[in-house]
C-alpha cells in the first residue's frame, strides 16, 4: 500500500465504507512493523470506534492482529486445555478460583492474563501480592506449570499479538477503548493466538463493567464468540453480574485471601456460584462431563479439599508462598449512617476508590500497594442498622484522612427503606 492508499483507506472508513480484507491485513502489518505512524492508526481507530465494522472486517482485523506474532497452538499439544477470559470488574477473582478448581477435576487450564485496567483489578497484580510468585513465565515454564500443577496463569509474552499491544496503548490515549469491534479484535487476537481447545468468556454487565447495559454486554459476548468461528477453539460465554463488587474483598492481597477461603469452601457464596457456573461449562466443553457430572465433580473437589490443595500446589509451582500475605497497616471502619437497606453500590466508583487507595494504577508506572483495598462487609440488598460496620477500608503504606475516605465511600453507596429487586449472578449462557 502506498501512502496515498493509506489515506484512501482512512477516507473510506470515515465515509462508512467497508474495507477489503487485504487492506486491513496490510494496515496492521505495516503498523506493527512501524511503517504506518501512530497518527494514521489513531485516525483509523477513531473512524472504527465511530462507524463500527462489518462482521467480515472484524474477523479480518482479529486474524491480522493474531498473525502479528507467535501462535502457540496449545490444542495440538494437549489432549484438552481450557482458557478463560473476563471482561473485568471489581473484586473479580474468578480466574484465581476457577483455575485450581478445574485442575483438581483433572482438566488442564492455562491463561495469559492482564494487569488492572481503569477501575478494574488485574489477575496478575493480585497474584503478584503473593511473595515469590512468578507471573512472567516463558513458554517452556508455562508448559512445565501445566504439567506439574494442571493450571497456570502468566502474563502475556511480548510474542503474543504484538499488534494489540501497540494498538491498545494508542486506544488508551485516543478515547477509542469502548468500541465493540476493537475490543473484540483485541481480546480474541490474544486468545486465538494461544489456541486453547476451549475458551470460557465471563462477560460482565452492570455499573462496574466496561459494558454497563445488558444489551451491550450481550452484544459483546456474541461478537467475541463470532470472532472465534472456524478457529478450532470452542467458545462459550456467560454474562455475569457486575452491578455490585464480587465477593467481599476488592484489592490484591485481600482478594488472594478470599480466593483461598472460597477454595476451602468458606468464602462468599456469590464468588463460588459465579465460578462454579463457568467451571461447569469448562468441564462440559472438555467432552468428559455432562452438566450433572461436572457439577458433582466440582462440588466433591471443593468439599474434599482437593481444590484448595491444588491451589497450594499451583502457587508453589509458580514460586509463590501465600502463607504470609501483605497486611494492611491501618483499617478504617465505615458505619451505616441510617437504618434500612443498602439499595445500590456504584461499582465503577467503588473500583476507582480502590484504585485510589493504591490497589491499582492511575498511570502505567504507578507501583501497586498490595495490602490496600476494601472489604465490603455489607452488600447490596443487605438490611443494616444505623452504626453497623458496612465496610473496612484497608490502607497499606500510604496514610490518609480517615474521615475523607469514609465520606467518599458513602458517596457511592445508596440506602433505602426496602430491599432492591434481586439481580441474578449469572444472567445468560451463550454459545453463539
Ligand atoms: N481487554 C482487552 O484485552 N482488550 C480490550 O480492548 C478491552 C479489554
Amino acid at each position: 500500500m502506498s501512502e496515498l492508499s493509506v489515506y484512501e483507506v482512512l477516507n473510506r472508513k470515515r465515509r462508512r465504507e467497508a474495507l477489503q480484507p487485504a487492506e486491513i491485513e496490510e494496515f496492521i502489518k505495516r503498523y506493527t512493523a512501524g511503517s504506518i505512524p501512530d497518527y494514521q492508526m489513531s485516525a483509523l481507530l477513531m473512524a472504527v470506534a465511530i462507524n463500527g465494522m462489518t462482521a467480515e472486517e472484524m474477523a479480518t482485523l482479529t486474524q491480522s492482529m493474531l498473525r502479528s506474532g507467535e501462535q502457540w497452538h496449545l490444542r495440538d499439544q494437549y489432549d484438552f486445555i481450557a482458557d478463560k477470559h473476563s471482561t473485568g470488574g471489581v473484586g473479580d477473582k474468578v480466574s484465581l478460583v476457577l483455575s485450581p478448581w478445574v485442575a483438581a477435576c483433572g482438566i488442564k487450564i492455562g491463561m495469559l492474563s492482564g494487569r488492572g485496567l481503569g477501575h478494574t483489578g488485574g489477575t496478575l497484580d493480585k497474584l503478584e501480592a503473593i511473595r515469590g510468585f512468578n507471573a512472567r513465565l516463558t513458554r517452556k515454564e508455562f508448559d512445565r506449570c501445566v504439567a506439574d500443577a494442571g493450571c497456570v496463569i502468566s502474563t502475556s509474552t511480548d510474542g503474543i499479538a504484538p499488534a494489540d499491544k501497540k494498538i491498545y496503548a494508542l486506544r488508551d490515549v485516543t478515547g477509542t477503548v469502548e468500541s465493540l469491534p476493537l475490543i473484540t479484535a483485541s481480546i480474541m487476537s490474544k486468545k486465538l493466538a494461544m489456541g486453547a481447545s476451549a475458551l470460557i468468556l465471563d462477560v460482565k454487565t452492570g455499573s462496574g463493567a466496561f459494558m454497563r447495559k445488558y444489551e451491550d454486554s450481550k452484544a459483546l459476548a456474541k461478537s467475541l464468540i463470532a470472532a472465534a468461528k472456524g478457529s478450532g477453539t470452542r467458545v462459550e460465554a456467560l454474562v455475569t453480574d457486575m452491578d455490585r463488587p464480587l465477593g467481599i474483598a476488592a484489592g490484591n492481597a485481600n482478594e488472594i485471601a478470599e480466593t483461598l477461603d472460597v477454595l476451602r469452601g468458606k468464602g462468599p457464596k456469590d464468588v463460588e456460584e459465579v465460578t462454579r457456573a463457568q467451571a461447569v461449562r469448562v468441564l462440559v466443553m472438555s467432552g468428559k462431563f455432562n452438566e450433572g457430572s461436572a457439577t458433582k465433580t466440582l462440588d466433591d473437589a471443593l468439599r474434599a479439599g482437593r481444590a484448595y490443595t491444588q491451589a497450594e500446589k499451583w502457587i508453589g509451582v509458580q514460586g509463590g508462598d501465600a502463607s504470609h500475605l501483605p497486611q494492611p497497616s491501618v483499617t478504617i471502619e465505615v458505619k451505616a449512617p441510617r437504618s434500612g437497606f443498602i439499595t445500590a453500590i456504584d461499582t465503577y466508583q467503588a473500583g476507582m476508590f480502590t484504585v485510589d487507595l493504591g490497589a491499582g494504577r492511575k498511570k502505567a508506572d504507578d507501583v501497586i500497594d498490595y495490602a490496600a483495598g476494601v472489604m465490603f462487609d455489607r452488600r447490596t440488598g443487605d438490611s443494616v442498622r444505623a452504626g453497623d460496620v458496612i465496610a473496612r477500608i484497608q490502607l497499606g503504606k500510604a496514610s490518609r484522612d480517615a474521615e475523607e475516605l469514609r465520606r467518599r465511600f458513602l458517596s457511592f453507596v445508596q440506602f433505602g427503606d426496602s430491599a432492591p429487586a434481586a439481580r441474578p449472578l449469572v444472567h445468560e449462557h451463550l454459545t453463539e
